[in-house]
């Protein structure tokens, strides 16, 4: 998925935020408001080098450890062990990182989902192409942020 992309998936990740918030018994504002932010966070911890304005190569190599499964969730369960303001912060970090992840997923390239140096794609040639098919993964990811967050107690304005 592009940039661009991933940041519409920011909706469905803030209520994806305010609803793992809400069931740990954290903010749920702080979690929907990391959440939101962080859908890009995978990519740019990488490093990228840019010039001329084209990514050049990075730190970390492209979707390895920064897009591997077992690091979020790792993240995830500090967060809730923390509880509080930081704790809540952790957690909408790791969601909304986990929600890059499941983006990039279906693409050709895949992610490493067991080992985080082995890329593993969907099927022969994964499922569809970054930067296809963008606002419509959006508004279903939305959609399924929202009904996990009313099914999890969610209201609006509580903190
Ligand atoms: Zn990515």
């Amino acid at each position: 998925m592009t940039g661009r992309g991933h940041r519409w998936t920011g909706v469905g990740a803030a209520f994806l935020g305010a609803a793992a918030a809400h069931l740990a018994h954290l903010p749920e504002l702080i979690g929907a408001a990391a959440a939101a932010a962080s859908t890009t966070v995978p990519d740019w911890i990488e490093f990228p080098v840019y010039r001329n304005g084209q990514r050049k190569g990075a730190l970390i190599t492209h979707r390895t450890v920064t897009h591997w499964p077992p690091l979020w969730l790792a993240l995830a369960i500090f967060g809730i062990h923390e509880g509080g303001f930081t704790g809540a912060l952790a957690l909408g970090v790791a969601i909304g990182s986990f929600t890059h992840i499941l983006a990039d997923a279906p693409n050709p390239m895949g992610i490493p989902w067991y080992w985080p140096t082995k890329r593993l794609k969907i099927g022969k040639k994964g499922l569809w192409r970054s930067g296809e098919h963008e606002p419509f993964l959006a508004l279903v990811f939305a959609t399924f942020g929202f009904v996990v967050w009313s099914l999890a107690g969610g209201r609006i304005l509580t903190m």
